[in-house]
């Protein structure tokens, strides 16, 4: 797959700092902890290209990763929003995270897609549909990736999918002008789910 040609690209804090280059990106976002950096690298076939940061401070950064065509010219990007959802959490850090991630969800053009990482033995969370409220309504269509998927047996893995489906069904029907909402298992230690993923957020790249 292309994003197995992913690289580092760039950091960013602020969202004046965003690449202006009208590259097609996907984000990657979650609760902090749900799997989203080994999802990532799973994804992109790397040990090391996505960091889990456990550090409350540097839940702010957005973290660019770029995929080159042969001849070096840019395909797209993959962003590494920050995690969420961290116990101890000071207001201010909070404040900043909710403008940073609602934002970029709901402004940035370049922005073709959300994959949301979910803990399979957590389901969806507030946080979590804090982010799908803010997304939706841009139309643009939604992955969630219920991870983990290795920690349940058959039919916790089956109840668990049915429920973020069925929520999604429901936003899907009150808001008829939201993009696809779908979700899938997928687990990196079982590698369940990989091939259905990549291809998604290949097509949604264009790739
Ligand atoms: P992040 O904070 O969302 O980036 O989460 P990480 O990717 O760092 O993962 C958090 C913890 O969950 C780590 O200890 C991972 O090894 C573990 N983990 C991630 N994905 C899976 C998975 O599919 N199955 C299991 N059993 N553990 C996982």
């Amino acid at each position: 797959s292309k994003i197995q040609q992913a690289k580092f690209f760039v950091t960013v804090n602020h969202l004046v700092d965003l690449p202006k280059d009208p590259i097609p990106e996907i984000a990657f976002a979650g609760r902090s902890n749900a799997g989203k950096s080994t999802a990532i690298n799973l994804l992109c076939n790397q040990k090391r290209l996505a960091f889990s940061s456990k550090t409350p401070g540097r839940t702010q950064h957005i973290n660019y990763f770029c995929i080159p065509d042969k001849d070096e010219t840019l395909l797209g990007h993959l962003v590494d929003l920050p995690g969420y959802g961290y116990a101890q959490v000071d207001f201010k850090i909070k404040a900043h995270w909710e403008k940073l991630l609602s934002s970029y969800l709901q402004e940035r053009a370049q922005l073709k897609g959300m994959v949301l990482i979910v803990d399979s033995r957590r389901g969806l969370t507030d946080l979590d549909r804090n982010m799908l409220e803010w997304f939706c309504p841009t139309g643009k269509p939604v992955h969630i990736l219920v991870t983990k998927a290795d920690k349940l047996n058959q039919s916790d893995k089956a109840l668990v999918l049915k429920s973020v489906r069925d929520e999604l069904k429901l936003l899907n029907s009150t808001k008829p002008k939201f993009g696809t909402l779908t979700a899938q298992l997928f687990s990196s230690i079982k590698r369940i789910g990989i091939e259905e993923a990549d291809d998604l957020v290949c097509k949604w790249l264009g790739l």
